[in-house]
């Protein structure tokens, strides 16, 4: 297992690796992270308190991942990976005014983002 590398500001995260994140402000759900199918996972959020927080959370990698231009699969309320339905992270699109994401699937090495 390599390293996990993490940089999170004014957010908060369950668990080391995943789960729920929160916003440190208000204290309300803003995602969910699946813990084990992310390679790089960056997410900024507008959370609809006013704070501005960002969570990135990454192992290292010696591939470059392939960028696509697909979008994210949403299964339920779960976003996953068109090439191989990985689950991958869910929005709380109710207590956030705005987010950018960037996600790479580890299964695919395969990146997906929202601008
Ligand atoms: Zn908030
Ligand atoms: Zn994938």
């Amino acid at each position: 297992m390599s390293e996990l590398i993490k940089d999170i500001k004014n957010g908060r995260i369950l668990k080391n690796n995943g789960s729920w994140m929160y916003c440190v402000k208000c204290n309300m759900t803003v995602g969910y992270l699946c813990y084990s199918t992310y390679q790089n996972f960056q997410f900024d959020f507008d959370c609809k308190c006013g704070n501005k927080g960002s969570f990135r959370l990454a192992y290292k990698s010696e591939q470059d991942p392939v960028k696509s231009n697909k979008d994210l699969e949403q299964v339920k309320n779960r976003l996953c990976c068109p090439n191989d339905d990985s689950p991958l992270f869910t929005i709380v699109d109710k207590n956030i005014e705005s987010v950018k994401y960037q996600i790479t699937c580890k299964h695919c090495q395969t990146e997906y983002s929202n601008g």
